[in-house]
């Protein structure tokens, strides 16, 4: 159909060379950020690149390249989740660790921002070999992370499992005194391991309480309403299963083995099922399956993109027939999609505002393991409403003060909060 297949990334153009992207650039314009800031906020304070050895289970050794970015820290010590993927690099780590200062900025969190992983495809091993290349890349990384300095959590293809084996191997390289008090070096751990009740769907979580307040300020009723949905991982499926009470109607989804579609709905929590069992959303029963053409087509209230960047460009947006895209995943729009759906009247929440749930509930388990208390379900879910909402308030309210767009009114509130901490502190020397 001329549609390109979903990318691993943006190379959409809209990062500029000193690594700033249009909508930073246009923010910093818009609110007048202090040139000196703007400098300063360009660049990251430090990028690594590790290759390092790891023997496979027959025996032969292969190497591995891992990255970790920590873009910013004058909120607090730097926090980003690591992605295992086969299409990675340093630029796309930059970009990542970036909008994760932002994002804990926005979120009023006292983090700043950081990313990281392994160029690999996990699918490709077994799990006695993932093992060793996370507690081989721990090592690499050695105490450039650490509990109040930087703290990693899941992103794309790792999860609690992986956490735990970076937290084991981690607290072996600190002295056994520190142990006990170092169990905040990484967020999204098993719950038996200090993990936080909630941390797994916290999220999609979060995308549906944007969702919840994007429908309540327009009057929008979310029941029946009918939506689609791209990456049916640990985002997306929760969005999906978290939307439920709403009784929508969820009527194509996409994932890396394809895309389905069923015009009466197709069920979040069977087809969650599925994918566990089968690896993806192909060949769900009842669903006719469709092409990626086909599936952007749909019609719908909503598109939530919860999979890779870089999937709305100018032609794919051309095709989106919603009123509204959530952006669960992390730069899911790139510059030149976004102005079509500007220019078409499709509002866009963005990445910044509405994935934030998972930081949240990552800085409520770094608080919990901190002071070794473990907080219940309601709690968790009632502190990450509240500071979503208050996000969500703030980047509205600038979106009406400055009479811009969400994502630059995201920017906005993200900078400005930066900027009067870093007129505070001063610059040293
Ligand atoms: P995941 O690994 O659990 O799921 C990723 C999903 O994307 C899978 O369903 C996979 O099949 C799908 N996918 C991969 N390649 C695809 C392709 N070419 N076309 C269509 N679908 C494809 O990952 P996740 O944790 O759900 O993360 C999804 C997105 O959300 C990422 O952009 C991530 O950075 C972002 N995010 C995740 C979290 C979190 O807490 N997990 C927090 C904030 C943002």
């Amino acid at each position: 159909m001329g549609i390109a297949p979903p990318r691993a990334r943006a190379e959409s153009g809209s990062f500029h060379a000193d690594g700033t992207s249009v909508q930073f650039r246009r923010a910093a314009d818009l609110m007048n950020l202090d040139p000196d800031i703007r400098r300063i906020l360009s660049a990251a304070s430090s990028e690594s690149v590790f290759h390092f050895p790891v023997k496979m289970d027959d025996g032969h050794v292969e190497i591995f390249t891992g990255y970790r970015v920590q873009h910013n820290n004058v909120l607090g010590p730097y926090k980003g989740g690591l992605r295992f993927h086969p299409r990675v690099d340093l630029q796309l780590f930059r970009e990542l660790a970036a909008w994760m200062t932002w994002k804990t900025a926005i979120a009023d969190l006292p983090f700043g921002g950081a990313k990281g992983g392994i160029c690999m495809d996990p699918s490709q091993y077994s799990p006695a070999e993932l093992e060793r290349i996370t507690r081989r890349f721990v090592y690499a990384l050695g105490d450039s992370i650490g509990p109040d300095h930087d703290i990693p959590a899941p992103d794309m293809n790792t999860n609690p499992q992986v956490m735990a084996w970076i937290l084991d191997t981690y607290l072996t390289m600190v002295p056994p005194q520190q142990r006990l008090r170092s169990t905040h070096v990484v967020t999204g751990k098993p719950i038996g391991l200090g993990g936080c009740a909630g941390r797994d769907k916290a999220t999609g979580q979060g995308v549906v309480i944007t969702i919840e307040n994007w429908a309540r300020d327009r009057g929008f009723s979310l029941k029946g309403c009918s939506y689609t949905v791209q990456g049916f991982g640990n985002v997306g499926s929760w969005a999906a299963r978290l939307m439920q009470p709403y009784e929508p109607v969820l009527r194509a989804v996409e994932d890396h083995t394809g895309a389905i579609r069923r015009t009466e709905g197709l069920d979040p929590f069977e087809l969650t099922r599925w994918v566990e069992e089968h690896g993806g959303v192909t060949g769900f029963p009842g669903a006719e399956p469709i092409d990626h053409h086909a599936f952007l087509s749909t019609t719908a209230d909503f598109f939530i993109p919860a999979a890779l960047g870089g999937q709305i460009t100018q032609s794919t947006a051309a095709l989106l027939d919603v009123k509204l895209v959530v952006e669960a995943a992390n730069g899911p729009t790139t510059f030149e999609g976004e102005e079509v759906l500007t220019e078409r009247g499709i509002t866009i929440l963005p990445d910044i505002l509405c994935n934030a749930g998972g930081v949240i509930v990552s800085y409520l388990e770094w608080l919990q393991s901190k002071r070794s208390e473990a907080w219940d379900l309601e709690e968790v879910e009632e502190k990450l409403r509240r500071k979503i909402t208050r996000a969500y308030d703030r980047v509205r309210d600038t979106a009406l003060s400055f009479g811009t767009d969400w994502r630059t009114a995201a920017y906005i509130v993200a900078l400005s909060r930066l900027e009067s901490v870093y007129k505070e502190r001063g610059i040293f020397p």
